[in-house]
C-alpha cells in the first residue's frame, strides 16, 4: 500500500440521535470500529441493539472507545458474544471505568430478560439478555490501554492517538492517521466534548488538526446556565431550613463525583452547613475510587486538595450505601438530607425506589442535574407529568421538580465553538453526530456562519469516502 488504501466511514449509530455511537472506519480490506455504544431511550431505538450490524467480524481488526459511557461502550459485550476477539483500545481511565460499567450493564440485561421471562412479554422465547456478565468479563480481557498523547498503530498503516476533552475521567477524542493517495491524512472523532473550568478534571487540550472531523452536538443548540452551582447552594440551604429531602438522580460516573466534590467545596467554604449526603450507588462509589486513583487527570485544585486528603471526593457528612438493605433504610430517614443515586435520567437503578417513596411528598425536591433524553422518566417529570409509573406502580407526583443543566458533562454551543477554535486549520469536512436533529442542525448552521467550515449532518447508516 505504497500510496495508501481507500478509506471510508459509515455511521452505524448516534447519527440522527444521541445514543448508540458506532462509526465504522474501513481502510483497504480492514475495518476499525470507533465507539461501540448501546442505543438507549425510546423502544424503537433500543430495538436496534438486536439488529445485526453490517460488520464482517473477519475484517474487523480493532475497536476504539472514546470513553466509558454506555452509549459509547455498552455494545462491546454483544460484539464479543458475536465472535469479536481483537484488541479494544481506550485510555487507562476508560479501561478502569469499563471494569465497573460493562459487568453492571450486563447484569441489567440479564435482570431485564429474567423479568420479561416472568411476565411473558418477550418476543424471544425464552427471553434472552442482549449479553451476559460472562460476555462483559470477556470484553474486559480485550482492553489495551493507550495513554492520552501516546501514538500506537492499530492496523497496518493506521495509527491512533487520543486527545484530552474533559467530559468524564478517561474521555478522549480519537484521531486516526493514515495515507490516502500518497498523502498523510487524519480523521478525528471528537467523542463527547467536555467543558472548561469544571471540577476535578483538567480542561480539554487544544484539538490540533484533522482532515475529517466527527463532532458531537448534544447541546449544539443550547447554552448552559451559568449559575447552577449557586442554584444548588440555594436549594441545599432551603433543604436544611425546611428539614426536607433533596433527591438528585445522577449518573454514577462523572455527575456523582462532580456533585459530591461541589457540595464538599461549598461546605469547606462555609457557603452551606454540612448536610447528610446519602450516596446510594455502588457503582458511583467504585467510580469515585477510580477518579481519585487517576491522578494524571486531576486539575490543579484537585491536586491541591489531594495533598490534604487522599480522596477529596467526599463531603463532610457523607454516608455511603452499598447493600440493598442499606439503600432501603434511607426510606425511614427524615430530612434535612440529600440523596444522590443513579440513574441520571431515572431509567433504572436504585433512584427508582427513592422516587417511588418520595415523589408523592410535597416537601421533597427532585433535581435532575443534566440532559434528560426523550422517552425517559426524567424527561416526563421535567415536562410536568402529574403521575408516573415506577416499579410497577402509578405514583402521583407532588414533589417539586427542578432541572439544572449547568452540571452537564457536555460542552454547550459556545464551548464546542471554543474547542473548534483550537484547530490549526479547518477540516476539509466536518460531520455532525450525537445530537437530536434540531441540535445537530443548529450546530451545523452556526459553524457554517461563524467559521465558514464545510459541514454536514450525518445520517444513520450513511457511508462516506475519505478521499
Ligand atoms: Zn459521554
Amino acid at each position: 500500500m505504497a500510496n495508501g488504501a481507500a478509506a471510508s466511514l459509515q455511521f452505524l449509530g448516534a447519527a440522527g440521535g444521541v445514543t448508540g455511537s458506532k462509526y465504522l472506519f474501513s481502510y483497504g480490506d480492514d475495518q476499525v470500529l470507533i465507539d461501540c455504544g448501546l442505543f438507549q431511550g425510546l423502544k424503537e431505538l433500543r430495538q436496534r441493539n438486536w439488529a445485526a450490524l453490517p460488520i464482517d467480524p473477519a475484517r474487523l481488526r480493532a475497536v476504539i472507545l472514546t470513553h466509558a459511557h454506555i452509549d459509547h461502550s455498552g455494545y462491546l459485550p454483544r460484539l464479543v458474544s458475536k465472535g469479536y476477539k481483537g484488541p479494544v483500545y481506550a485510555t487507562p481511565g476508560t479501561c478502569d471505568l469499563l471494569g465497573v460499567m460493562l459487568p453492571d450493564a450486563a447484569h441489567l440485561q440479564e435482570e431485564e430478560a429474567r423479568y420479561a421471562r416472568q411476565k411473558g412479554y418477550s418476543r424471544h422465547s425464552p427471553a434472552l439478555p442482549l449479553y451476559t456478565v460472562e460476555d462483559a468479563e470477556q470484553s474486559l480481557t480485550l482492553l489495551r490501554p493507550v495513554r492520552i498523547g501516546q501514538t500506537i498503530e492499530v492496523i497496518k498503516g493506521v495509527s491512533l492517538d487520543f486527545g484530552r476533552v474533559g467530559h468524564i475521567l478517561g474521555a478522549g477524542s480519537a484521531r486516526l492517521s493514515f495515507e490516502v493517495n500518497g498523502q498523510r491524512k487524519t480523521f478525528m472523532d471528537s467523542g463527547d466534548l467536555g467543558r472548561y473550568d469544571r471540577p476535578i478534571l483538567k480542561n480539554p487540550d487544544p484539538a490540533g488538526s484533522a482532515d475529517w472531523l466527527l463532532l458531537e452536538s448534544t447541546y449544539g443548540n443550547r447554552l448552559h446556565e451559568k449559575n447552577s452551582e449557586i442554584e444548588l447552594r440555594d436549594l441545599i440551604k432551603e433543604t436544611v431550613a425546611q428539614r426536607s429531602c433533596l433527591i438528585i438522580p445522577a449518573f454514577a460516573i462523572g455527575r456523582t463525583q462532580d456533585l459530591i466534590y461541589t457540595i464538599r467545596k461549598m461546605e469547606d467554604d462555609g457557603e452551606i452547613p454540612a448536610i447528610p449526603v446519602h450516596v446510594d450507588s455502588p457503582m458511583g462509589l467504585e467510580a469515585t475510587e477510580i477518579y481519585c486513583r487517576h491522578t494524571e487527570e486531576h486539575d490543579f485544585e484537585m491536586q491541591q486538595l489531594r495533598s490534604k486528603d487522599n480522596c477529596p471526593i467526599s463531603s463532610h457528612k457523607m454516608v455511603v450505601h452499598k447493600t440493598p438493605e442499606q439503600s432501603k433504610s434511607i426510606n425511614q430517614l427524615k430530612g434535612p438530607m440529600v440523596i444522590i443515586s443513579a440513574s441520571g435520567m431515572a431509567t433504572g437503578g436504585r433512584v427508582l425506589h427513592h422516587l417511588k417513596h418520595r415523589l408523592p411528598n410535597a416537601d421533597t425536591t427532585v433535581l435532575f442535574a443534566g440532559y434528560q433524553a426523550e422517552g425517559t422518566r426524567g424527561r416526563s417529570l421535567q415536562d410536568g407529568a402529574k403521575e408516573i409509573k415506577l416499579l410497577g406502580e402509578v405514583v402521583p407526583v407532588r414533589a417539586k421538580i427542578k432541572v439544572f443543566d449547568g452540571f452537564s458533562a457536555h460542552a454547550d454551543q459556545s464551548e464546542i465553538l471554543r474547542w473548534l477554535g483550537t484547530f490549526k486549520k479547518a477540516p476539509q469536512m466536518t460531520y455532525i453526530v450525537h445530537g437530536e436533529p434540531p441540535a445537530a442542525a443548529a450546530l451545523a448552521d452556526v459553524i457554517r456562519a461563524q467559521l465558514k467550515w464545510k459541514v454536514e449532518v450525518a445520517r444513520h447508516q450513511q457511508k462516506v469516502a475519505l478521499t
